[in-house]
């Protein structure tokens, strides 16, 4: 940060000043802005125009996996403010945690995999005493023509904005931490000047978790307003873009375009 400090007019507070003001407020969504899994961005002309998308398995489990680190952030939460020692915490979660899980949908003989995520996520925070991460964090985005509810996955102490994701690492997710942290610097007027992308993946049974500390740079910080600004144009240019020569198996239009 020292060699590369991030000058006043790229931070949130600057909402009413170029280039943190948008050309137009169309109420957008951070990941519809920063993660270009179309390559002609095509699903932003789709969703613009009501097109409905499938839910298929991959947003079905990324749904999951941020429902079960808002639940696991909840139950440590609850049981270590009520001073139970982590052991105890931990042993009162894991024995009600198929029903917790089966709450928000998750049928653990199915999906163990999510019981593990949630366990794993559990046993560690209580190890750590680790309360100091506030998930789901709703903040007003619309000044930067953002949607009013956008959703932080998380704040930690220290002001860093956390972002989950389930799949493989794609370097314009640190877009959408510089999204959500001009958001959040509009929002609270403090600086927001470091995030962590963590990673969840599944391999049959098999639970991966890593992350990614980011510093929230200007360079970051001036593609995420670049890709905003192009995806205002792109809306309000009423343009078709094509359908992509490589689809990425997640997207939920390929019943639409292919
Ligand atoms: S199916 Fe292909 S062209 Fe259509 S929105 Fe998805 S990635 Fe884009």
């Amino acid at each position: 940060m020292e060699q590369d400090p991030i000058e006043d007019s790229l931070r949130g507070w600057n909402w009413d000043k170029p280039p943190i003001r948008p050309r137009a407020y169309l109420n957008l969504g951070v990941s519809q802005v920063a993660y270009k899994y179309c390559p002609t961005r095509r699903d932003i002309y789709l969703r613009w125009n009501n097109v409905k998308g499938c839910r298929n398995i991959f947003l079905r489990n990324g749904s999951l996996v941020h429902e079960v680190f808002h639940l696991a952030n909840q139950d440590v939460r609850r049981e270590l403010i009520q001073g139970f020692s982590p052991w105890v915490a931990y042993e009162n979660i894991s024995r009600r945690a198929v029903l917790r899980l089966k709450k928000i949908g998750v049928n653990v003989e199915k999906d163990g995999w999510l019981l593990d995520l949630y366990k794993s996520l559990t046993l560690s925070w209580c190890a750590d005493k680790w309360i100091g991460f506030i998930s789901e964090y709703r903040v007003d985005g619309s000044p930067l023509g953002l949607s009013k509810n956008l959703h932080v996955d998380g704040l930690a102490e220290g002001s860093v904005v956390i972002e989950i994701k389930y799949g493989r690492p794609y370097d314009f997710h640190k877009l959408g931490l510089a999204g959500y942290a001009l958001a959040l610097e509009c929002f609270l007027e403090a600086p927001f000047d470091y995030g962590i992308l963590i990673y969840v993946s599944n391999n049959s049974s098999q639970i991966n978790v890593s992350w990614e500390p980011v510093y929230i740079s200007p360079y970051l910080r001036k593609e995420f307003l670049e890709a905003r600004d192009e995806v205002i144009d792109l809306i309000l240019s009423e343009r078709e873009p094509p359908i992509a020569d490589f689809c990425p198996e997640s997207c939920p239009y390929r019943g639409v375009c292919r």
